[in-house]
């Protein structure tokens, strides 16, 4: 493998699925991509890639260890050669008044040296849009939306800048989106201005994609933005328009052929998972797994393995804990909804096991928090992201991991058209 020259963008992730979502957008304005799991080892072997997405979970966690893992995710990224780092949080700006948003953005911007940062959450192509410093969720603004009801972090104020105020140490300022309109140059304008008044953070706004590029060409003077996939467009589109980074074909790369016998797992109950299941039983030999069974032992994972055994040399096959919702509610309301939903992750971690040591190379999997268990099972350190099977869905090469180079998968339930378990595997060869 030819090892990485310099990054020419590195990004730290709050969260695996926002950190996906970013490395898929990326690599979809032509950037060739890595997202790691956590922050990586120093030996990671890198292959040659523009941008690395180094995901964490730390939207929610105590905000000094968000500052403390955001800082070693910026220490590696800098020592690869990244000159400017993203700090992608939730289109929703996802946090409380303890953080974490605003203690990670102050300690990464006084590592910077950078006298501002830019900060926006817009995502015009999801309908997350600023205004007036106002985040709009849709047609509506932040604090009329479901945010509202968050479970972790109920967001009742659409201003970011008092929101933002109020979880950092910074004064915050904001470019509005008169002068975003007039150009990069009035954005820089606006800025110094906003410096010299002693803002070190500023939300700007944005309303459609070309707000975000003028964002990203401007952000590319300095070390450090905050912001969603929305400003990484921005950062992407401003690297490629300055001739910084060569678009690239980034799928041949990731796309090379591993061979190997393939295999699904669906851990989802999803509507759109038990159609593509459904589906997929006239194409592939489909198990459905007993999920009482499973909450019983570890039996039903061993058959399970020695079905899959018996049959994968000769082609893909499924393996589905999928229930309709009347079948989990019962479930659950027998063992707990917690303890049903560990148990039946764990056992498809266990099988995903079971099955990379039956000798498959290529995986999909459906269930977001299903393919993070698989994920974390697998050790899989890092993945170069790929061609996009279906909106969201990247291939996925993995990089470092000790069983050799698989593709891989890894869909949210809803995700994905009916027949998803075979275009997935009509693009994994
Ligand atoms: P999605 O992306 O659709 O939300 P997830 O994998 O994130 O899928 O979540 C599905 C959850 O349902 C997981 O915790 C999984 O273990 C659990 N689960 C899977 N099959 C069953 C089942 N038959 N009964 C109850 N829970 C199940």
């Amino acid at each position: 493998m030819k090892l990485a020259s310099k990054l020419s963008l590195g990004c730290i992730a709050d969260d695996y699925t926002g950190a996906s979502d970013l490395a898929n957008t990326l690599t979809r304005c032509g950037l060739r991509t890595v997202q790691t799991i956590g922050v990586p080892a120093d030996d990671l072997p890198l292959p040659e890639v523009d941008a690395v997405v180094v995901s964490l979970k730390s939207r929610s966690i105590e905000a000094g260890v968000a500052v403390t893992r955001s800082r070693a995710s910026e220490k590696w990224l800098r020592g690869r050669g990244a000159d400017h780092v993203l700090f992608k949080i939730c289109s929703t700006f996802d946090s409380t008044d303890a953080g974490n948003i605003g203690p990670v953005m102050d300690a990464l911007r006084a590592g910077s040296g950078d006298a501002i940062v830019l900060v926006t959450p817009a995502f015009p192509a999801t309908g997350r849009t600023v205004y007036q410093g106002h985040l709009f969720v849709g047609s509506v603004p932040l604090n009329e939306s479901p945010l509202k009801d968050h479970p972790l972090n109920p967001m009742h104020d659409s201003n970011l800048v008092r929101v933002l105020g109020r979880q950092s140490t910074s004064k915050i300022g904001l470019v509005d989106l008169a002068d975003v309109i007039r150009g990069a140059d009035a954005v820089r304008t606006k800025l110094a201005e906003l410096a010299g008044q002693g803002a070190s953070a500023a939300i700007i706004d944005a309303v459609f994609d070309p707000d975000l590029e003028t964002i990203g060409s401007v952000a590319l003077d300095h070390r450090l933005s905050v912001g969603a996939s929305g400003i990484g467009l921005g950062l992407a589109r401003a690297l490629v328009a300055s001739g910084r980074v060569r678009p690239n074909a980034s799928s041949t790369m990731a796309d090379a052929p591993v061979g190997g016998p393939a295999a699904c797992l669906a851990g989802s109950c999803s509507r759109a998972t038990l159609q593509q299941v459904a589906n997929a039983e006239r194409v592939m030999p489909v198990l459905h797994l007993d999920p009482e069974q499973i909450i019983a032992g570890k039996e039903e994972v061993r058959r399970a393995v020695a079905w899959a055994k018996e049959r994968i040399e000769d082609g893909p096959v499924l393996i589905a804990s999928t229930s309709t919702p009347a079948d989990v509610a019962a479930l659950q309301s027998r063992h707990g909804r917690d303890a049903v939903g560990h148990a039946v992750e764990q056992a498809m971690a266990d099988l995903a096991e079971g099955l990379v040591a039956a000798g498959a190379r290529r995986l999909v999997v459906a269930g977001g928090e299903t393919s993070g268990a698989v994920v974390d099972r697998l050790k899989i350190p890092a993945f170069l992201v790929g061609a996009e099977i279906s909106a969201g869905v990247p291939v996925l090469r993995t990089i470092g991991t000790n069983a050799g180079e698989m593709l891989m998968a890894l869909k949210s339930g809803n995700f994905g058209g009916p027949e998803f378990f075979s275009d997935a595997l009509s693009m994994m060869h």
